[in-house]
């Protein structure tokens, strides 16, 4: 007879813990225990339920590398203790705060959800009662005493996604999220539709690991027509910088123009790590494919393959935080970490 499954929650802020502020109308995070008073029903789940909630929950578009080194240092701290682990998280940020997790939390055999809502849990239409409770039933499932997922994942209405996959879509529908590039992992209905074979297959001899050192000497630059010299001279002149996440067109194309090649071509001479990744929502970058991305294959810049953007900032941060050898940079980039790329 297996234990029933214990399950820390941990509150960082999001609209699912707000309340509108009497005087501006504003919504703003409110204190935890407030939260888990709102939802009764947290003690009817077959699970052991502990919480930790910030010190100050945020809005998630104040989120920054700090706040992605407190969460997992809380799930370090507390990763023998429990079966899995549910991170409330405002939607705004929350693909690149799963995104960021899931590199920095190395050789993960628990599951690690986030989930928050579009309304407040106080709301009388509210979808965060469902993604809450689901959220934790999901990290909650076991078999043979092991959790059943053992990765970085977010759940939004009916849909448990790769976390790195996700991209917040909607500001106004419960359904926020997609994941354009990988199917979704599980589907609640009246029974979990559970897809185990595109789980992520872990290695249960690896030892589990934590990274909170990331680098954000980072930028993203996405084309468009009439982009000119100066500008992008002037950001990929940043002193600091040490990689960009280049947003092209289409498979990977970008204008064939010298003053823009030769930009390029001086900023990788100096050792600065440019990747491209598409700005189409669905599809891979395919460099050489076309002749407006021959060129910028062969200056060495990085194939971000169909990551999604928020994927490849948070992957750039946390591989320029390992300090990887220069010539090792690419490769590495363009090999799957946590799922993230093709
Ligand atoms: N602005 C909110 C946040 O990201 C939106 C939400 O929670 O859905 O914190």
């Amino acid at each position: 007879m297996f234990s029933k499954s214990k399950i820390l929650l941990i509150y960082t802020g999001g609209t699912i813990g707000m309340r509108k502020d009497f005087e501006t109308g504003a919504l703003k995070a409110f204190n935890f225990s407030k939260l888990l008073h709102n939802i009764p029903e947290l003690k009817l789940l077959d699970c052991e339920i502990e919480t930790f909630s910030f010190d100050q929950p945020i809005d998630s578009s104040n989120m920054n590398p700090e706040h992605w080194a407190e969460m997992a240092r809380t799930i370090e701290k507390n990763y023998y203790n429990f079966d899995g682990f549910v991170v409330l998280h405002g939607s705004d940020t929350m693909s690149y705060s799963a995104s960021a997790l899931s590199f920095m939390l190395e050789n993960l055999s628990k599951p690690v959800i986030f989930t928050g809502s579009q309304l407040p849990i106080g709301d009388l239409r509210t979808d965060a009662k469902e993604n809450l409770i689901t959220a934790i039933q999901i990290a909650a499932l076991q078999e043979n005493g092991k959790p059943i997922i053992q990765e970085v994942c977010l759940y939004f209405e009916y849909k448990l996604y790769r976390g790195n996959r996700t991209t917040k879509i909607n500001a106004e529908h419960f359904r926020a999220f997609i994941a354009p590039n990988y199917p979704f992992l599980v589907e609640s209905g009246v029974h979990l539709k559970i897809n185990s074979d595109l789980f992520l297959s872990t290695k249960p001899e690896a030892a589990f690991k934590v990274h909170t050192h990331l680098d954000n000497n980072v930028a993203i630059i996405k084309m468009f027509p009439g982009i000119s010299e100066v500008v992008l001279s002037a950001v990929l002149n940043i002193k600091s910088l040490k990689g960009i996440i280049l947003e092209t067109y289409g498979a990977g194309n970008a204008p064939t123009e010298d003053w823009f090649l030769f930009l390029l071509q001086k900023a990788i001479a100096r050792g600065l790590h440019v990747i491209n990744v598409t700005q189409c929502a669905i599809g891979s970058v395919s460099m050489g494919q076309y002749e407006t991305s021959t060129t910028m294959k062969n200056l060495g810049i990085i194939s971000g393959k169909d990551i999604t953007t928020e994927a490849a900032i948070t992957k750039l941060m946390y591989l320029l935080g390992q300090n990887i050898p220069q010539n090792e940079f690419k490769t590495i980039f363009e090999t799957s970490l946590r799922g993230e790329m093709q």
